[in-house]
């Protein structure tokens, strides 16, 4: 099947019970047991919730792997990968991702004992580089937060496999959606989401999921979304899964209107620095035209003027509202350095103040230029 049709029908049935076509609310914590162990498939909504089922199912297809898991926030996602691991164990990791992925990392895992290298990812001789005996997760976001930096998935599968403590592949495709990229065929072994972003599209929802393609790697994060418990209610799967169904169709105009405001931006004058992963001026086009479908609905730029001329036109704007998150429907601008990328000021991975992110939104495209065009003056 396509995926446009997987995203309306994957793990979404007609109610056995009613025939409703949309999968129902379960807004149930518990189930009815025939007899003492005897059940119907669930018996506690922390464990198993149908809703929450119709998601995993959805998200698995879509990502062309076997098993998937929701979760109650991408970042409670990525805490049970990295549940995998023990004190001593070692992650190399993208030299920029997203800021709240850094401090988990950095304030909340290395003092249990995890050590992190940050590199470069986009460049494999860094990768090589910095894997050792312990490392046991090489983790990827492609396109990174905020600047877009595009990396290998399929060479990076091949060091990892190579290597001799062979570590797991993690990719973080909440910036291009399985719609743009399937990491899972590229040779990634685990996918992560903050379905936050474009997957429910809507800005009405935080949610996480993971999918892979392993039985063991499953069972084992199966056991760690039910012993810690960061799972998502029905309704805010619900909202996840009917945000699910326009996906392709809003990451089609999510691209288009991003392209025209990247070429846009290159031409303007004021502009200094367009990062945008399709367009001709980016360092890995080639890979992204590769590994991607389109160049997604995100751009980074830098304006002339430093971070006093990024702050003012970031609250000068009026359709692109000044905002953290990104991928739903409207189009949002902010400035990392100050705002989601705030956590790793005076680190290696700080970003350069005067950088201001779009998610571009569904709007008219022409209403966004000029409502750029008019903030940059
Ligand atoms: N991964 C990426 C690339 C993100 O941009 C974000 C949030 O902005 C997250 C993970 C964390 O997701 P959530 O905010 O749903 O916890």
């Amino acid at each position: 099947m396509h995926i446009e049709t997987q995203c309306i029908h994957a793990g979404q049935h007609p109610d056995p019970a009613t025939g409703a076509v949309m999968t129902p609310i379960y807004q149930t914590s518990t189930y009815v047991q025939d007899r003492i162990g005897v059940h119907r498939g669930y018996e506690y909504s922390r464990t198993g919730n149908p809703t929450r089922t119709a998601l995993e199912a959805c998200l698995t297809d879509l990502e062309g792997g076997q098993y998937g898991l929701a979760f109650s926030s991408g970042m409670a996602a990525t805490d049970a990968v990295l549940r995998l691991l023990s004190p001593g164990d070692h992650v190399v990791a993208s030299d920029d991702v997203y800021g709240g992925t850094y401090r988990l990392f950095e304030q909340v895992l290395r003092p249990f004992g995890l050590d992190f290298t940050y590199v470069d990812t986009s460049n494999l001789a860094q990768i090589r580089a910095a894997l050792r005996p312990q490392t046991r997760l090489v983790w990827l976001e492609t396109p990174t937060n905020p600047l877009l930096s595009v990396s290998d998935i399929h060479a990076i599968a091949e060091i990892c496999q190579a290597h001799p403590s062979l570590p797991l592949l993690v990719v973080d495709n909440t910036f291009a959606t399985p719609f743009l990229q399937r990491p899972l065929e590229l040779g990634a072994d685990i996918v992560v989401h903050s379905t936050t972003k474009y997957i429910g599209g809507h800005s009405d929802v935080v949610g996480g999921a993971l999918v892979v393609k392993d039985a063991a790697l499953h069972q084992r994060l199966a056991f760690l979304q039910n012993a810690v418990g960061a799972v998502p209610g029905p309704m805010d799967c619900f909202l996840v899964l009917r945000g699910l169904k326009t996906l392709p169709v809003r990451m089609e105009r999510h691209a288009a209107n991003a392209a025209r405001i990247a070429e846009y931006l290159h031409a303007h004058p004021q502009v200094s620095r367009v990062l945008y992963p399709f367009h001709d001026s980016h360092p890995q086009v080639e890979t992204a035209r590769r590994q991607m479908r389109s160049g997604g609905g995100m751009i980074s730029f830098v304006p002339n003027g430093g971070a006093q001329a990024a702050h003012r036109m970031a609250e000068s704007t009026r359709i692109f509202a000044l905002a953290e998150s990104l991928g739903g429907v409207e189009s949002l601008i902010e400035v990392p350095a100050a705002m989601t990328h705030a956590s790793t000021a005076a680190s290696p991975l700080a970003v350069d103040p005067g950088l201001i992110r779009l998610s571009v939104g569904l709007e008219h495209v022409d209403d966004l230029i000029e409502d750029l065009d008019k903030a940059l003056k």
